[in-house]
């Protein structure tokens, strides 16, 4: 008998209103390994009436109560590492070892920033003249509905839940249905840390029923969203007309440029990893490389020896680097997308396909070769368009205008990379770039403390550090008459 994957309302795991579970895969073996509850409108109903009776005394325990109890949750995930480890990997198909690392810990310090960053918050006082004092209140905004995807799925979701808690909100949280069990495993962690019932509710499911139904739920007052910007206009759509808050982090198409005078091993290996960490399905990959043209051919050739170096297989593997997609749709929209490549008059030079070698547990499981493309138009879909799977393109640029033009050449503006030894260019360029964020010399270095977010398609507002805070905070100004 398989697991069925229960919501967790009011403190405690219930089974959805219509009983029904979908299927739960693991990808590298492309087999179901769990169901989970396949919810709508009633649980999502049940749910918010337990986030809001939660409310009035979760929104008025201290800051510094508030604050021990996330510590705690966060002291049990570290605890069970291996845990959330695993779940995440047969979830989700990722290397045990960068969920072990890299995605766990991370959700770790989700929760120790936000519950530590409350105590710093200050708040604001403006005086005029003799006359009047202005002050800022910061309140919380009651109950908070946050939508997260799979790629990195404790992770986001974290990011998530830990600064609507600890600003004094209760929440529901909607958990991408192909990637469930981390969100379970938090549901008791939470239980043992203490966290009074109702404060964080789960429910699962697809997103075209529970999801819609958070959404549109007229006690839910504010929607934190990560996912495709396809779907964030249809939340965008329904949330607007009832005038919620809303923060939208969506898709990316983030561009690499690499300048000639550039440290060119730190170069390659940054942008190997960009191109293809978690199997290229994290919203800031690197997809589109720019090399200036003196070093684009030796770019190029260390570029593809590194790729075909990198080991496929069984995600539970110490050795493995790339693991198994997510799902076979994943998989089926990737393998188009290389096609596709080849129809535009792309060139593979690594990859494009399944894995030659896979032990045979894996043999029916979701892989995809780490792919590098070539010879492709700026303007073409593949360049276009977010994959979100293990190919890269690269291509030529012939001086800095180029390269800024060809990084700023599409609808999305989530994130970039600049590759440089020039100082003053660096900062010309990170300037220039449309995106939330710009790294130089470096991928994926984070701070929870600033903004993060995307420009154009790529999303709407911002989270991360203050910004989180104050987007889970009402603010009101009180001005008070003196003398
Ligand atoms: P989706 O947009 O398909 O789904 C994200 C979440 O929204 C899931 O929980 C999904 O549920 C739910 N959902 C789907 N439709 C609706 C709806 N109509 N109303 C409410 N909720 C809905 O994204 P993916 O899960 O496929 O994740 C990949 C995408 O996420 C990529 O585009 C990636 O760039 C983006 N992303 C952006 C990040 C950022 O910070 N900007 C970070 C990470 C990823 P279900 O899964 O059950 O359908």
């Amino acid at each position: 008998m398989i697991q069925q994957i229960d919501n967790f309302i009011g403190g405690e795991l219930v089974a959805p209103a219509g009983g029904r579970y979908l299927d739960n895969f693991d990808p590298a073996v492309g087999r179901v390994y769990s169901g989970v509850a396949d919810s709508d409108a009633r649980d999502v109903e049940r749910a918010v009436a337990a986030a809001h009776a939660a409310f009035a005394k979760w929104s008025a325990t201290p800051a510094d109560e508030r604050c021990r109890v996330l510590f705690r949750v966060a002291d049990i995930i570290e605890r069970d590492l291996e845990k959330f480890a695993l779940a995440e990997c047969v979830d989700n198909g990722k290397p045990l070892t960068r969920a072990r690392t890299a995605e766990i810990p991370r959700a770790v310090k989700n929760f120790r920033f936000f519950a530590t960053a409350l105590l710093h918050e200050r708040s604001d006082l403006h005086v005029v003249d003799r006359e009047a004092l202005n002050y800022t209140l910061r309140r919380p905004r009651g109950v908070c509905g946050l939508i997260s995807p799979w790629n990195l799925p404790l992770y986001l979701l974290t990011w998530k839940v830990a600064p609507a808690l600890a600003v004094g909100n209760t929440a529901v949280a909607k958990p991408s249905e192909v990637t469930p069990m981390t969100a379970r495993l938090l549901a008791d962690a939470c239980v043992e840390a203490g966290l009074p019932a109702g404060v964080l509710n789960i429910v699962h499911g697809s997103g075209t029923q529970a999801g819609a139904a958070l959404v549109s739920h007229p006690a839910v007052t504010t929607i934190s969203f990560t996912g495709g910007t396809k779907t964030g206009r249809a939340i965008a759509a329904a949330a607007a007309p009832m005038f919620k808050k809303l923060s939208l982090e969506l898709g990316g198409k983030n561009p690499n440029l690499v300048f000639a005078d550039a440290d060119m091993g730190a170069a390659v290996d940054a942008s190997v990893q960009a191109a293809f960490a978690n199997q290229g399905q994290i919203c800031l990959c690197g997809s589109r490389v720019y090399v200036e043209r003196p070093a684009y051919d030796e770019f190029v050739a260390r570029f593809v020896e590194q790729t075909r170096r990198l080991r496929v297989g069984d995600p539970l593997d110490p050795a493995t680097q790339q693991g198994a997609m997510v799902s076979r749709v994943q998989l089926e929209k990737t393998r188009e997308y290389v096609e596709l490549a080849r129809r535009e008059g792309g060139r593979v030079l690594s990859g494009g396909g399944p894995p030659v070698e896979l032990p045979t547990r894996c043999r029916d499981g979701y892989f995809h070769q780490p792919t590098v493309i070539v010879d492709l138009p700026p303007e073409c879909r593949v360049n276009q368009e977010e994959i979100f799977g293990p190919v890269v393109t690269i291509a030529p640029f012939e001086n800095e205008a180029d390269a800024i033009k060809l990084a700023n050449g599409t609808e999305f503006g989530l994130s970039a990379s600049v590759f440089t030894r020039d100082v003053n260019r660096a900062h010309r360029v990170a300037d220039a770039i449309q995106a939330g964020t710009v790294w130089v010399n470096c991928w994926l270095l984070r701070d929870l403390r600033v903004p993060f977010g995307g420009m154009k398609q790529s999303g709407v507002g911002r989270e991360g550090g203050d910004e989180a805070l104050r987007f889970f905070s009402e603010t009101k100004n009180v001005c008070v008459k003196v003398g």
